[in-house]
């Protein structure tokens, strides 16, 4: 079985200008993976456009019409300059949970080795009823809640390694057990969005189901992952997840112009790795990636690569 890598061209009709989430981004990684000859090796699909119902299971009706219409009506932003808007963003935001929606079942049901999202809009911080940093609906948050609801997973992690704590994702979950939310991100004290502070553990059922690791500004790649080993792991091996989800930013990487971590591609192999290595443990090889934030084009691709290459690879040495 090959791993899926999900893309489509409506992702770079999610026309933002210059603003640093922009098409370019996806554009960067799939001539890397050409380039690399590592596309060829990996199914590439097409997705689908996502229904309401589906968009409906965590999303507000408020905030779907509130995206359609300032989609289509030519407005330039939704709420804040944050979220850029398009005559096409409403398209491929839906487009982007369907496929992430497409890609979750297909690794539920084993018909592909593992999958890679490469979509836009990007989603965890998207809340119930807003859009913000980027992000209108949360495509990971509807991955987790899908296959909790409707495929009868009872132990799904989030593990969201983007540099921005996954504010929205961490919401949704909170009060729940069977989604165990971990964040690895920038002290929120210095990094948007400001949530995140390792005293965030969730509440009601879901205590101790939110776990947020803050690191501080200008760490590198050895500190990163001791306190990955030290704090982390042994919480998700403990979690014994029935699949593994990835909110894959990559904006912790040193050459990102948005925000202040030093870590190179070695750190999202070894993470790639680990929780490739936990899903053959725990789910059965079940693990699914989709692309969060990282917005320095030659880091983004490259660390990708690297991303992807874990994932198809038969060896993890
Ligand atoms: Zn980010």
């Amino acid at each position: 079985m090959k791993t899926s890598f999900y893309t489509n061209p409506i992702y770079l009709e999610h026309d933002t200008g210059s603003h640093p989430e922009n098409a370019n981004r996806l554009r960067s990684i799939q001539e890397k993976l050409q380039s690399e000859g590592l596309l060829e090796k990996l199914e590439v699909c097409p997705g689908r456009l996502a229904t309401l119902s589906e968009v409906k299971m965590l999303h507000t009706e408020k905030l779907i019409s509130e995206v359609e219409f300032a989609s289509h009506s030519g407005a330039k932003i939704l709420r804040t300059s944050d979220c850029v808007i398009s005559s096409q963003t409403y398209n491929a935001a839906l487009h982007a949970v369907g496929s992430v929606l497409e890609a979750a079942l297909e690794v539920a049901e084993r018909k592909c080795e593992n999958a890679f999202c490469a979509v836009r809009p990007p989603g965890h911080h998207a809340e119930q009823n807003f859009a913000m940093g980027f992000c209108f609906f949360n495509n990971i948050a509807l991955a987790a809640e899908f296959l909790t609801r409707k495929m009868g997973f009872k132990r799904v992690l989030i593990f969201d390694f983007d540099v921005h704590h996954g504010n929205g994702t961490q919401h949704f979950f909170e009060e729940r057990s069977d989604v165990f939310f971990v964040s690895m991100h920038q002290d929120p004290r210095s990094c948007y969005p400001g949530t995140g502070f390792s005293n965030e553990k969730g509440s009601s059922n879901g205590l101790g189901y939110t776990l947020n690791v803050p690191v501080l500004p200008g760490i590198g790649d050895e500190e990163y992952l001791n306190i990955f080993h030290t704090l982390v792991k042994p919480n998700l091996l403990e979690f014994n997840p029935d699949y593994v989800l990835i909110s894959a930013g990559f904006d912790a990487h040193r050459d990102d112009p948005l925000a202040s971590l030093e870590l190179t591609e070695k750190t999202f192999v070894e993470l790639t790795k680990e929780l490739k290595m936990l899903a053959q443990k725990t789910s059965g090889g079940r693990i699914m990636s989709l692309l969060e934030g990282g917005y320095d084009l030659n880091a983004l691709s490259s660390c990708v690569l690297e991303h992807i290459k874990i994932f198809q690879s038969d060896s993890l040495c």
